[in-house]
């Protein structure tokens, strides 16, 4: 099974955040959303998670 990626970069974002995380589907939104609380000061909430599940993206092997 492919991984997912969560990739700040691609996220608009005040902090040049340079972040990547890969993993599981469930994994990925998990720690984005924990680091999207801890260092964006995002609230958690479902629609912060309902976001970061429609901004991940297939990881491409090989990267
Ligand atoms: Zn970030």
């Amino acid at each position: 099974m492919a991984r997912k990626v969560a990739d700040c970069r691609k996220t608009p974002s005040v902090m040049n955040c340079t972040l990547r995380i890969a993993g599981e589907e469930e994994e990925v939104v998990r720690a984005a959303a924990e680091h999207a609380v801890s260092v964006h000061e995002h609230q958690d909430t479902p629609e912060l998670r309902r976001m970061v599940r429609e901004s991940l993206e297939d990881e491409q092997p090989g990267i």
